[in-house]
């Protein structure tokens, strides 16, 4: 039996860390290198490309290995961390020349997908948040954290249902979660391929402490208390940028679900899932990243609160007007750096010389943002202007310390400005002597020996020399000149004067080294004492860049202020159109259209031909929903609306992939949806509910559906179908009216006019589309007699059948429903109508 091999000290190690990791890659730092061993080398492997070898390949039991250039590491480890694995970064913590025995290591960081900072210049204008749950026994606690910001914010939530929604609007990709938060939630949450990491304890901190002051409910700050003991464990380094957690309230913004987000392409196009296309890419003209944030921020929450939006649109109006003003004030912010993740690369230690000047010369456009509000000023940017602290003490003090052009090392000199500290000065001047005496040794040896091209030079292993070329050497004195390399062309010499200046040079320039970068620290840690300052600025500057976003793009968009009410439901737009769709069509092939929801108009039951504009319409009105209460001006000639507090939809079809429903089931649930939770204040928008099941079947659901928001809700609801048989329904429902998009016949071809039409349509032109698509002609004549057929017979007897079922009373319902399902227990699909109706359909087989 060949013996197993026994573990070297390192192997023992190496396990011993790995032992604390096992749910990491674990990246042991072996030299040069970060290796990998056993299952994390040939999985890593794989998914790295990384060529596979083995540790002791001729014992009987080899160890898996591979490695990963430590220079290079960053981008294996954004590689794995964008799967969704956790990286455990192992170092040397000692140095191995004076390690005895075995060198130190330690892991330093766990970098994992909701902690991952840096990951690329296209994510600045994104957020990546983790985000922690509490589960109670009867709540949850529910907090998020962008750590390259340090931003938290933390509520509270009654179900599952408001937590994954939520967890989708985040875009979150890591949940911390508590020891009792259940199996069963777990694998909820693990299904939208968000990783899960259960946090065993809350472990006290002064950042936990300082997190949670100000927050009062103690589920709130339990799950503050995981996030944060999460953090720490993963960064294992003191968090200065944390800011204090901010409580928030869902019901205090405009609720929109996930799939309403989705269909209404708020910050993310369902397509590509990119930003272009979407209402983001359309409102996004700020100049800075951290403002780019802030405005998916405020797209993605828009508000509620009257005053608060009134706020924000007479600034927005007051940058429109002052054209001058809000181009200067452009211009300034186009010269200010991301001052929110600075803040945090500062507090993680990692912001060199050159973005300590990036940081100053940001500062210095800020005296110059605040004369600009001042001119602006009508008292709309009082709040503002206060809240600017233009921070010169910080601007002072790094152009004070740091040199204009610090080179990117933090450790090898060069940053520090002269005249800021007087040993470093002293260092320097010897240096700079040394220098200027070995100029004056050269040109003094040259004249000596008479060679012109004897040159002074530095290497790291002989340090300062004299090289001399071959065919000169016999030019050169015996005795001063001691032989130390010869190369192929020259030799090099020392003398004994050379060495002397050269120990005073060398001395200086690593006592020199040394002290910069402890000047260098220090600076860093007096401008982290300020951090929370620079933190309260970014917010202002965001908040100032949206605004004068929002001006920009209401100006190039043509869009007016709307006008908000508290005291009615009316809602009447003029020639509003569709933003994203006319910036694509361009404005001249954009036919704009009006909107009309005051009473007798709650419901817009919408007709038209397929392709004519009816989801474009009601996507049209979401938007300018949103745009409006997030304080931006509307697409449209004028435009007074109420304020609504959800809106929910039901547009297009795309089967839910996550959780591998049915389009129709999906459809179903989001329609479900939305009449449990809808109030007369929300905005509903429903495209041909029931076209994904059989006709009567999806009618009877189209129509009851209608029924019960009319009777029980009375939401704004815009219902475009194709069941041009419910459009006598507004004969029994009185706060339904019927609009329809135009078309016309021309020559047999159909053309759309786009525009809505009170009163329904007169066809639903499904023919002309089938030709448009080139069907054959064949074909098309066929369907024309069937149509034809059918219209004569069926249409009217089924209008009374709809009219005649709206008057039916629930008992009636109640008995139908019974006889159906004793009926057709054999055909579920059909519940809700009566045998002649079946026939109907019936006879609709045989043509
Ligand atoms: P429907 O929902 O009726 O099938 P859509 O709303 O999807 O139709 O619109 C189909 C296409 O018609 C859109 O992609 C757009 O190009 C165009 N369209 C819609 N509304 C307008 C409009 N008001 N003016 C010009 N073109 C429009």
């Amino acid at each position: 039996m060949p013996q197993k091999t026994k573990n070297t000290p390192m192997m023992e190690q190496y396990l011993k860390i790995k032992a604390q990791y096992p749910d990491a890659f674990l990246f042991y730092r072996l030299g040069d290198f970060y290796e990998m061993f056993y299952d994390d080398a040939v999985k890593g492997s794989q998914i790295l490309e990384l060529t596979l070898t083995q540790r002791n390949k001729n014992a009987v039991d080899p160890i898996p290995m591979c490695g990963v250039p430590h220079h290079a590491a960053q981008n294996y480890i954004d590689i794995l961390v964008d799967k969704g694995y956790k990286v455990a970064v192992c170092e040397q913590v000692e140095d191995p020349k004076q390690a005895k025995g075995m060198v130190k290591r330690e892991v330093v960081q766990l970098i994992t997908p909701g902690t991952i900072l840096d990951t690329g210049v296209n994510d600045a204008k994104e957020n990546n948040y983790l985000t922690a749950v509490y589960q109670s026994e009867n709540n949850y606690g529910f907090a998020y954290v962008d750590l390259s910001t340090g931003e938290i914010r933390v509520t509270s939530m009654s179900d599952m249902a408001a937590i994954m929604n939520e967890l989708m609007a985040l875009r979150t990709k890591e949940v911390v979660v508590n020891p009792d938060f259940s199996e069963e939630n777990q694998l909820m949450i693990k299904k939208l391929k968000i990783l899960v990491s259960v946090q065993t304890e809350i472990k006290q901190s002064s950042e936990a402490n300082y997190v949670s002051q100000g927050i009062d409910l103690e589920l709130e700050k339990k799950v503050l208390g995981y996030l944060i003991t999460y953090l720490k464990e993963t960064q294992k380094r003191a968090l200065a940028h944390l800011q204090k957690a901010i409580h928030y309230e869902l019901s205090n913004y405009l609720k929109l679900d996930h799939y309403a987000k989705q269909n209404l392409e708020l910050t993310r196009n369902s397509r590509t899932q990119k930003k272009s296309g979407t209402l983001l890419w359309l409102l996004d003209a700020t100049k800075t990243a951290m403002g780019g944030r802030m405005l998916k921020q405020w797209i993605e929450r828009p508000l509620i609160d009257i005053k608060q939006i009134q706020k924000r649109q007479v600034m927005v109006e007051n940058l429109l007007e002052n054209f001058f003003e809000r181009s200067s004030l452009q211009e300034e912010l186009a010269n200010v750096y991301d001052l929110e993740r600075l803040a945090g690369r500062i507090a993680f230690g990692n912001v060199n010389g050159r973005d300590l000047v990036q940081l100053k010369s940001s500062l210095e456009h800020i005296p110059q943002i605040q004369y600009l509000l001042n001119e602006l000023n009508d008292g709309v940017f009082d709040d503002l202007i206060q809240k600017i602290d233009p921070l010169e003490d910080i601007a002072d003090l790094i152009e004070q310390a740091v040199v204009d052009e610090p080179p990117i090392s933090v450790t090898d000199g060069g940053i520090i400005r002269d005249g800021y500290d007087m040993d470093l000065d002293q260092y320097n001047d010897a240096l700079r002597n040394g220098k200027v005496w070995l100029t004056e040794l050269e040109a003094k040896e040259r004249k000596e020996t008479g060679i012109n091209n004897l040159k002074i030079g530095f290497n790291k292993v002989f340090g300062y020399y004299i090289e001399v070329s071959k065919g000169n050497l016999k030019k050169l004195p015996e005795d001063r000149y001691q032989r130390k390399q010869t190369l192929t062309n020259a030799e090099r010499f020392i003398t004994p004067e050379l060495k002397e200046k050269e120990a005073l040079i060398l001395g200086a320039q690593s006592k020199a080294t040394e002290l910069e970068y402890k000047l260098f620290v220090d600076l860093r840690d007096q401008i982290k004492d300020q951090i929370q300052r620079i933190q309260n600025l970014a917010k202002v500057i965001s908040e100032l860049d949206v605004l004068q976003s929002f001006a920009v793009v209401s100006e190039q968009g043509k869009f007016v202020k709307p006008q908000l009410k508290v005291d009615s439901r009316d809602l009447e737009i003029q020639e509003g159109w569709h933003p994203v769709v006319e910036r694509v069509l361009g404005k001249q092939s954009y036919v704009p259209n009006d909107i009309q929801m005051t009473s007798g108009r709650d419901i817009l039951l919408i007709t038209g031909p397929n392709m004519s504009g009816k989801s474009t319409y009601m996507r049209q009105l979401a938007l300018t929903v949103v745009m409006a209460q997030i304080g931006c001006f509307v697409p449209a000639k004028s435009a007074k609306m109420p304020i609504f507090d959800q809106i929910f939809t039901r547009i297009g079809a795309a089967d839910d992939l996550i959780s591998g429903e049915s389009t129709f089931m999906v459809e179903m649930k989001e329609t479900n949806q939305a009449l449990q939770n809808a109030t007369k204040n929300s905005l509903l928008l429903f495209d041909e509910i029931g076209r994904g099941t059989a006709t009567f079947d999806g009618m009877a659901l189209a129509q009851s559906i209608i029924e019960y928001v009319h009777d029980n809700i009375g939401a704004k609801t815009l219902f475009s179908t194709h069941y041009h048989e419910l459009t006598v329904l507004d004969e029994e429902l009185p706060h339904l009216s019927n609009v329809h998009v135009g078309a016309i016949e021309e020559n047999g071809e159909l053309i759309f006019l786009h525009k809505m039409q009170d009163g329904p349509a007169d066809k639903s032109y499904g023919i002309h589309v089938a030709k448009l698509a080139g069907m054959p002609n064949d074909l098309l004549d066929r369907a024309d007699v069937i149509l034809s057929k059918l219209e004569s017979q069926e249409v009217t007897q089924l209008q009374d059948k709809i009219i005649e079922a709206k008057s039916v009373n629930e008992e009636e319902i109640r008995t139908n429903t019974k006889k159906n399902k004793e009926q057709n227990n054999d055909d579920s699909q059909l519940s809700l109508f009566t045998p002649e109706i079946v026939q109907v359909n019936n006879k609709d087989d045989k043509l």
